[in-house]
């Protein structure tokens, strides 16, 4: 096992899209994780005693500022768990497997498409997903599951003009805040794009953290508006999916020209 396996300073934010099995045409069909790998994956991170923790205790981590929970936790290395796009097949299949596990998580909505479906790329993939309505969202909010915001309509927050950003960025975050009645701390730029406007926004607009697609660990003193995270594929089969977790295979792929 490489070096990384015993370094607890290293926290990983998992990144996962849909979890269910690709349907026949579907482009992009690495976005899917199959439910049963879903499963393994999460005993595997209790197996290797990894702690679990929510974004708000990963912002916490990076900002130096340990929560009694993190004392708690004793060195163990932290994942966090964030879908994107909040999707229905979340509800579905992954839900009741971080119920069994008592896992936090994090699911990013796109406040205008709540019980519709991908708009912004259903043409492009071939399929259109659908998305959770409120009514799930706010049940699975108020079963312990952070709901963090992804903007209104899912543009690529670099190419918006005039007050565009901002209604991007604080409409979804108000919207969802009055819809779930709880606030909402975490933000997710579409597409992982984001120039230094869109994050002086989400900063300003109130939110705690960003996550980005960039790949990578987290490490204590990393901007929290910039977070790196680690993608779970189709075809992370299981020695890959402890490989990302252990290994410097992250943090190579995340250098640029790689
Ligand atoms: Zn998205």
């Amino acid at each position: 096992m490489a070096k990384g396996s015993l370094q607890p300073e290293r926290a990983s934010v998992l990144m996962y899209h849909n979890i269910g099995i690709p349907p026949k045409g579907a482009k992009l069909r690495g976005l899917y994780v199959r439910p049963r790998m879903f499963s393994f994956q999460m005993w595997y991170l209790k197996r290797a005693g990894f702690q679990v923790v929510s974004l708000d205790e990963m912002v916490r981590f990076a900002k130096e500022d340990s929560g009694k929970f993190l004392k708690k936790s004793g060195g163990k290395r932290l994942v966090s768990l964030t879908f994107d796009d909040g999707y229905l097949d979340f509800f579905e299949n992954a839900f009741p497997v971080l119920k069994k596990y008592g896992y936090p998580a994090t699911v990013f909505v796109v406040s205008g498409s709540a019980g519709k479906y991908n708009g912004w790329d259903s043409d492009t993939l071939g399929v259109r997903k659908t998305l959770m309505d409120w009514d799930k969202i706010k049940l699975i909010s108020k079963e312990g599951i952070t709901i963090g915001a992804h903007t209104v309509s899912h543009p690529r927050l670099s190419a918006l003009a005039g007050d565009g950003i901002v209604k991007e960025v604080s409409g979804s975050k108000a919207e969802i805040e009055e819809r779930i009645g709880k606030p909402v701390d975490f933000f997710c730029y579409p597409y992982g794009d984001f120039n230094d406007e869109a994050v002086r926004q989400v900063r300003d607009s109130g939110f705690l953290g960003a996550v980005s697609v960039n790949r990578g660990f987290l490490y204590k003193g990393d901007d929290p508006f910039k977070i790196k995270r680690v993608p779970v594929w189709l075809n992370t089969w299981p020695l890959s999916f402890i490989y990302k977790l252990h290994s410097d295979y992250e943090v190579k792929k995340g250098i640029p020209g790689r």
